[in-house]
């Protein structure tokens, strides 16, 4: 695989689990929203790569990742001491199945997210083009504790303020953070809060439904697994191999 060698912008730490970071982009690396690309460094002469999601839009200027940090994990246990001016390896081509071209056209487009699965639905509801065919962008974020919604000021505070496409996220996203294990605003598993109609009620959405509603997973597999059960028990069909379905998934935390 052919490699690029970009410079670190920018680094944010959320917390001791989660960070951020951004680079240089070169103006030849062109990607779609919703995509990922395998990132790395050189390890004893070799390189270290793994898939990570673009969190910015392909208009921005920089690219800019959401990064687990694993304590053994090879990658990120090097990576979440990484700096400002330090080298990032980057593979050329981009790719993914989390864009609108794989989904049937529709009113609302559900983004369904745990953890870093929030990564590609940034650069998603960044894109003005998926706003001029949905309805409705709704965005989930499902976590543990209320410090690792990361994003949530920039989504609720900055995002619906930038001038290029801040009326539409005004008009049409709704952003639905939810937290499992302390007291918060909205409690709960996304998968239960779906199941119950809670998720939608909450939001004043209609009833779930296979003409209008298409869906994007992206997360845990134990997300996963739960939420295709419930969509293939209404009925919702998944995009395979380049075709069109009612979702389509990404799967973020591979289990190895
Ligand atoms: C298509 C795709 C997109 C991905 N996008 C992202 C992304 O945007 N941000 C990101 O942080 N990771 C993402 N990942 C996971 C990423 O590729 C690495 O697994 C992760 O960076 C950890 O690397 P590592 O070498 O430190 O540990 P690994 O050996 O890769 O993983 C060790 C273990 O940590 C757990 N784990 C790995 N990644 C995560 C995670 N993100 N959240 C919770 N647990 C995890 C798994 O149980 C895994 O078995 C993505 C994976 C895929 C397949």
């Amino acid at each position: 695989m052919a490699y690029i060698t970009e410079t670190i912008t920018y680094v944010k730490h959320w917390n001791e689990r989660l960070f951020s970071f951004r680079t240089t982009r070169k103006p030849t690396f062109r990607f779609k929203n919703g995509h990922f690309v395998m990132i790395g460094i050189e390890v004893e002469g070799k390189p270290l790569m793994r898939a990570y999601s673009i969190v910015s839009a392909n208009y921005e200027e920089e690219l800019e990742f959401f990064s687990i940090k694993v304590p053994d994990g090879p990658l990120t246990s090097r990576l979440q001491s990484i700096k400002v001016g330090d080298k990032l390896m980057l593979s050329e081509k981009s790719t993914g199945t989390l864009v609108t071209d794989y989904t049937f056209p529709g009113k609302n487009l559900w983004l369904i997210s745990t953890g870093t699965g929030l990564a590609p639905f940034m650069s998603i509801i960044k894109d003005p083009e998926v706003y001029e065919q949905f309805d409705k962008v709704i965005l989930t974020h499902g976590v543990r504790y209320s410090a690792c919604l990361a994003y949530h000021n920039f989504i609720t505070k900055e995002l619906p303020n930038i001038e290029y496409i801040g009326d539409l996220v005004k008009e049409k996203l709704l952003y639905y953070p939810t937290v499992t294990r302390e007291p918060s605003k909205n409690v709960g598993r996304l998968t239960d809060l779906l199941k119950s109609g809670k998720l939608a009620k909450d939001l004043g959405m209609p009833e779930v439904n296979i003409e209008d509603d298409r869906f994007m997973l992206c997360g845990s597999e134990a997300l996963i697994k739960d939420m295709c059960k419930i969509l293939d028990d209404k009925g919702f069909v998944a995009a395979k191999k380049r075709t069109q379905g009612h979702y389509v998934l990404e799967n973020a935390f591979v289990a190895k």
